[in-house]
């Protein structure tokens, strides 16, 4: 049931994303939805998914950060990242507030640009106000990696990439950045 993911140059990806109403939100058609974003993020693999991701324009993302995901990095690495597992869930129609505090440089992805990283800053510390799977108020207060997927995955709503808020200088193939900067 897993979805193709677009990539980047795909006009989907640049265009506002349309709000989910309640009565959306609870319709199978939404419910199905989830259910495939939930596998094609986990098939991919990745850690978030956004419905632009798979040409579907609409305020709607899901976030898991899997243990085992972890397990290919040090202690060291995950620390310095601030990077914990993270439950599966369903984030609708977010409003997100950067919150004082640092900002932090780290190598990210996107699974709509395929094979590349770069230095991507962004906040520590982020709230988010949105709605879960069943339509009700979240808010979430996250740091660290966790804040850095929210504003990843949110900006895919937006019609904005990693790509847009990265240092060009350090864009670099997958292949290279294990071979020279990881
Ligand atoms: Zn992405």
């Amino acid at each position: 049931m897993k979805h193709t993911i677009i990539q980047t140059g795909d006009p989907t990806l640049r265009q506002l994303a349309k709000e989910l109403t309640i009565a959306e939100i609870h319709s199978e058609e939404i419910q199905h939805l989830i259910e495939v974003m939930h596998e094609t993020m986990h098939e991919a693999p990745g850690v978030g998914l956004a419905a632009p991701q798979i040409g579907k324009s609409l305020q709607l993302i899901v976030i898991e950060d899997r243990e085992e995901y972890l397990q290919n990095f040090s202690e060291a690495q995950l620390k310095r990242r601030q990077r914990v597992p993270l439950p599966f869930q369903v984030i609708i129609n977010p409003k997100i507030t950067i919150e004082l505090g640092d900002t932090v440089e780290f190598y990210e992805g996107c699974l709509s640009v395929e094979g590349f990283v770069g230095l991507v800053p962004r906040a520590l510390n982020v709230k988010v106000e949105c709605l879960n799977e069943c339509a009700e108020p979240v808010t979430i207060n996250a740091t660290g990696w966790y804040a850095r997927i929210l504003q990843h995955e949110i900006d895919h709503l937006q019609g904005t990439l990693c790509i847009d808020r990265m240092n060009m200088q350090t864009f670099t193939t997958l292949e290279n950045y294990h071979n020279y900067w990881k």
